[in-house]
């Protein structure tokens, strides 16, 4: 019988992300820098045995309902559908984040393996710019790879766009009528300092009501009621052409429904995106400790969980992690 896992402010952990890598086939701009990543030693990334067995700890004992697969990128783990089939095994609501540039040649096999929902990242439909976005000239391989999610019957496909001023902002409109054309949501997400080339500042970042406001001047939406734990605010296209998302992580925190925590590729158990402080579960249970040991562990990382980030505040002190080592 799972017992709930809570933190100190009464918010019950429901949601579990897994980075499978910290490795990357892009560069995004917004995410990493050109050069000089140090990739992990394939020895201190979690086996997917591994992986399993926090996995089912988290939600045998706790409750968990959701797992959603990150990276770096994901489609860069060799025989990631053995993973999948592993996690589908424990009847979660399984989710994958990718850059999708090799989705058409996994879709098929990952949603044998069991896996339902996938947010593929596309943050702008112009070859150059995304080549720019990303270092990688990469879009249309992205484009079919969104194609081939939406034919193996992947059910929501949503698509991730991250705004960043003076870069993509004049694509909003854009990237929502692509994705009412192809009948998928777009999530449009706040540009958060998780850039790790420091090249983030306040003025980059386009707010959820600038981006609300430039969407309802060509296609009218209404809010949809209820977020839950959910990032993104939702709503939908007055004329019925389906939904749009805003995740305001900066202009609009949402830390008080906050229901997730954090597994780094090499087991590093974060409480929080901007969290500073990590809890070692793979050293954990490489030296031998039991699942209780390993609960007690977890137990104690989500108290330490905060109320929330503090990006708008002087006090903020970024992560030394990039948002590809963390997961996203
Ligand atoms: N490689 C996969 C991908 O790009 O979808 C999964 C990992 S990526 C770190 C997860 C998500 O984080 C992507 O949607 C990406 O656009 C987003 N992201 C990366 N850096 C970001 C930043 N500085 N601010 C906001 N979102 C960011
Ligand atoms: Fe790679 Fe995803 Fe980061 Fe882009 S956002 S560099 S695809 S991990």
């Amino acid at each position: 019988m799972a017992s709930d896992l809570v933190d100190p402010f009464g918010r019950v952990i429901k949601d579990l992300r897994v980075s499978v890598t910290d490795r990357c086939n892009f560069r995004c701009t917004y995410c990493m820098p050109a050069e000089g990543m140090q990739w992990l030693p394939r020895s201190e990334v979690m086996t997917f045995e591994e992986i399993e067995r926090l996995a089912r700890l988290f939600v045998e004992r706790y409750g968990v309902e959701g797992i959603r697969l990150t990276g770096g990128e994901p489609t860069v783990r060799a025989h990631l559908s053995v993973l999948v089939a592993k996690l589908a095994r424990l009847g979660v609501d399984l989710a994958l984040t990718t850059n999708g540039a090799t989705f058409r040649l996994l879709a098929h096999e990952l949603r044998e393996a069991g896996l339902r929902r996938v947010n593929i990242s596309l943050d702008t439909l112009d070859r150059e710019k995304f080549e720019r976005m990303t270092r990688r000239d990469e879009l249309v391989r992205v484009l079919d790879g969104i194609d081939a999610a939406i034919e193996a019957g992947f059910d929501p496909v949503k698509i991730n766009a991250v705004v960043e001023r003076g870069v993509n902002d004049d694509e909003i409109v854009d990237l929502a009528r692509f994705g009412r054309d192809r009948g998928v949501e777009v999530r449009f997400i706040e540009f958060m300092p998780l850039d790790a080339t420091g090249h983030w500042m306040s003025d980059a970042v386009v707010s959820q009501d600038e981006i609300v406001a430039a969407i309802h001047e060509v296609f009218p939406i209404e809010l949809l009621p209820v977020r839950g734990a959910a990032p993104a605010d939702r709503w939908r296209y007055l004329d019925g052409r389906g939904t749009v998302g805003v995740i305001p992580t900066v202009t609009k925190p949402f830390c008080g429904d906050c229901d997730r925590v954090r597994l780094t590729a090499e087991g590093q158990l974060r409480t929080c995106l901007f969290a500073t402080d990590e809890f070692d579960l793979l050293r954990a249970m490489r030296s031998g400790e039991s699942d209780d040991q390993l609960a007690e562990r977890i137990e104690r990382a989500v108290g330490t969980k905060w109320a929330g980030h503090n990006i708008n505040q002087v006090t903020f002190v970024r992560p030394k992690r990039s948002m590809s080592q963390i997961g996203g």
